[in-house]
């Protein structure tokens, strides 16, 4: 099938003797550490001619709930029971036919316990490199990222998140930088690299003197624009940056209505990048289910949880209609790892409470910031946070958030105090939910992947084999 000179769609059987010989050159015996580079991707592509991509997928869906330890992911299933009558659309995918699974070790170059730059760059590049760095290896070099490769093969490709655009994940599918913190230098990146569709927070780097007067370059601010593009294709040689807060952009339970839903921007650039001729490339990240968790705020995390998993459903429906799209779905590291702690009836009382969350701990932060003074931060505290969580604190607990809030550490766990990190240990005692620390974690993770190019994840891997296994799905051409 021909579709703009680039040939699509199931590879024919000699096809699966590379994938075959992906699995044994690229994987080992079980091991959990393999060497890391693209060399049989590379061999892969350059046995097929560096004009153009081509491998089993035509398109890839990569879609991260960053900082989602798997106490997380069963709190997400667990909320969408409650509140849908039915399973997550995560845990959905495990029962159908074909669908592939794997446990994933995150740990970076430098570190036990990595961040999103290192384990973003992973996935970028394909090799460990240290926290905070975005696509930089400890050595120096700066390797192609993944999305520049797809761009230059003839696929369009797309960012999606919930986070500033130039967060460590979006960054390292793009940008080659020495800190993640450089984010008016990977806003640059974005641009002059080129991304077709990019759709998120982080208006503030993104100023006039670099998105102005470039041709093609279309700039949408708010919900109403964004709906006002898709349903449809891109513009005729034209990308579209949607930039809809400053900053982050709220969690899913402060959303403001000129905001667009993670699974709203899903569908736009599902819309958008189905259209191109050579394919596509599409990384979506629920990136705020991480500071919910780093938070122990169970509204923030939970909800943003089941948000994405709203946008998984539309992705995995996508995928699901035709037989050339690969979906990965995934998180970088594990954050505070979560979990339901009560048993039987009381356990059932609290989860119920969860469900009926309302605000996040920024919005009772930005509540009592307002107040000014602590006098009045200690008024307010116990009216702001019923109206948030449903829970009234007891005297003793609204004494232990304050004295944090006045800088006294109050947990014997140092890290775990902070003001709104023991709101959420005294939360804990109603809504049942309890966080192992505030930190990113070093636990495996998730990774469940479908359709063509989704045999190449065996049962036990590192981050950078989902860097591999993407080269080699699209077939890209050896850099
Ligand atoms: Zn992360």
């Amino acid at each position: 099938m021909e579709r703009g000179g680039v040939r699509v769609g199931r590879r024919v059987p000699s096809g699966m003797l590379e994938r075959r010989e992906f699995l044994r050159t690229g994987l080992g015996a079980g091991a959990a550490l393999w060497p890391a580079g693209a060399g049989v991707s590379g061999a892969l592509a350059a046995a097929r001619g560096a004009g153009g991509a081509e491998g089993p997928a035509r398109n890839v869906i990569f879609m991260v709930a960053d900082g989602m330890s798997t106490g997380t992911l069963t709190l997400g299933d667990m909320m969408s029971h409650a509140l849908h009558g039915r399973a997550s659309a995560w845990v959905d995918l495990w029962v159908r036919p074909g669908v592939r699974r794997a446990a994933c070790a995150t740990y970076s170059a430098d570190s036990m316990v990595t961040d999103s730059a290192a384990s973003a760059s992973a996935w970028g590049i394909g090799e460990k490199i240290n926290n905070e760095v975005v696509n930089i290896t400890p050595d120096g070099r700066e390797p192609e990222p993944l999305w520049v490769r797809a761009r230059r093969a003839g696929k369009a490709t797309g960012l999606v998140t919930t986070t500033r655009v130039t967060h460590a994940t979006p960054a390292g599918f793009i940008a080659n930088i020495p800190h993640r913190n450089l984010e008016d230098g990977i806003a640059e990146q974005i641009v002059t690299r080129g991304v077709d569709v990019v759709l998120g927070g982080g208006s503030a780097h993104f100023p006039e003197s670099l998105i102005g007067g470039r041709p093609g370059l279309e700039v949408v601010r708010n919900r109403g624009e964004l709906l006002g593009l898709a349903p449809g294709p891109l513009p005729a040689d034209g990308r579209v940056l949607g930039l809809f807060t400053r900053k982050h952009m709220h969690h899913e339970v402060d959303l403001e209505v000129d905001e667009p839903s993670l699974l709203e921007m899903t569908r736009a650039a599902l819309s958008m990048l189905s259209e191109s001729p050579g394919g596509f490339a599409l990384m979506v990240e629920g990136g705020r289910v991480d500071h919910g968790a780093h938070e122990n705020d169970a509204a923030a995390m939970l909800f943003d949880q089941l948000a994405f998993d709203a946008a998984l459903g539309a992705a995995a429906e996508f995928a699901h209609q035709r037989d050339d799209t690969l979906l990965i779905v995934t998180t970088d590291h594990g954050t505070a790892n979560p979990g339901l702690t009560f048993y039987g009836a009381s356990g059932l009382r609290a989860f119920e409470r969860c469900t009926k969350l309302k605000r996040s701990f920024e919005w009772v932060g930005a509540q009592l910031s307002a107040e000014g003074s602590m006098d009045a931060k200690r008024r307010r505290l116990g009216a702001v946070v019923e109206e948030a969580t449903g829970v009234g604190l007891s005297a003793d607990e609204q004494a232990h958030v304050l004295a944090s809030m006045e800088g006294r550490a109050v947990d014997p766990f140092l890290s775990a105090n902070g003001s709104l990190l023991v709101l959420g240990s005294v939360l804990a005692n109603h809504l049942g939910i309890a966080f192992a620390s505030p930190n990113h974690t070093s636990d495996f993770v998730e990774v469940t992947a479908l359709g063509p190019g989704s045999e190449m994840l065996p049962p036990m891997i590192e981050l950078t084999h989902l860097h591999r296994m993407v080269v080699a799905a699209l077939g890209l051409p050896a850099v």
